[in-house]
């Protein structure tokens, strides 16, 4: 019996190191993919595309194509993460015209953070009605996420969570839920030339931004002194983030992302930040 106990505690602590060990390898916390996860095997595929990256740790998003959509998918994706907690980690979405209230939206939300979701995206507004970015669908959603505590990571661009110069609505969010965090991505970055984005980040502390989609879209791509200025000035507020997905599985050259934090050549105090520290304080602080 003794030696039984003894050997299971010794296992035990191997598993734990394992686990530690594993969450301690990679130079980057990606912040924004969207792999397949509702199929037997789905996350094996992501953990072997992690390692050849140096990623360690991952915010899986959700997009319609490949969000749950039966009682057996749901079952199995969440025993597929269960594999994985800690290093493999799920955001949820709904879309605005599935609920028609708040007190729905919330009960919707409460499940999926049940079911282990630690977040609410991507959020791509309503498509089917207003898409200006305070719409009152959206409002619903978002007045939902800052009651359960789930933060929200949105996409924005010419058709979809629209907003004027300046972005005033997405500020109207910031100031209307003070308790919810936002994530901003894609077009969100074309405002960085008339300062908006330095302008939010620095104003409103429940404002992040992850920079996937900045190479070729935005001007941090094609200004570097520019991005490396930037990325010092706001270090707190960002993430590392690549929108890799399902379709960048295989001998698929990576993200360029990968490749501007090196050209960026951060001190490395930042570049910790931004690859790995934001995130894990953002996103994982209630889980461990
Ligand atoms: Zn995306």
């Amino acid at each position: 019996m003794k030696i039984q106990f003894l050997l299971k505690s010794v296992c035990c602590l191997i598993g734990s190191w394992a686990a530690l060990g594993y969450a301690d390898e990679g130079r980057f916390v990606d912040a924004h993919v969207h792999f397949h996860d509702r199929n037997p095997g789905d996350l094996e595929k992501v953990a072997a595309w992690m390692q050849s990256n140096n990623v360690a740790r991952i915010i899986n998003h959700p997009l319609t194509q490949s969000r749950w959509r039966t009682e057996d998918e749901r079952k199995q994706m969440i025993a597929n993460y269960a594999q994985y907690k800690g290093r493999i980690d799920r955001f949820c979405i709904i879309r605005p015209e599935e609920v028609s209230t708040e007190e729905e939206a919330i009960k919707l939300l409460a499940r999926e953070k049940q079911d282990g979701a630690i977040g609410f995206g991507e959020h791509y507004g309503d498509e089917k009605g207003d898409n200006h970015f305070d719409s009152p669908g959206s409002m619903r959603l978002f007045a939902a996420c800052e009651k359960i505590g789930l933060p929200v990571m949105f996409h924005m661009d010419r058709s979809k969570n629209l907003d004027e110069k300046g972005l005033p609505r997405l500020e109207n969010v910031l100031k209307a839920y003070p308790q919810l965090i936002l994530i901003a991505h894609s077009d969100w970055w074309r405002n960085i030339s008339d300062g908006t984005c330095g302008r939010l980040l620095e104003n409103y502390p429940n404002l992040y931004a992850d920079i996937s989609c900045t190479v070729g879209r935005s001007p941090i791509g094609r200004d570097k002194a520019m991005a490396r200025e930037f990325f010092i000035r706001h270090a707190d507020k960002l993430l590392f983030g690549t929108d890799s997905g399902w379709w960048s599985l295989g001998n698929k050259p990576p993200a360029p992302e990968f490749a501007l934090i090196d050209e960026l050549k951060l001190p490395k105090d930042v570049e910790d930040k931004i690859c790995r520290g934001n995130a894990e304080r953002l996103l994982w602080r209630n889980q461990e």
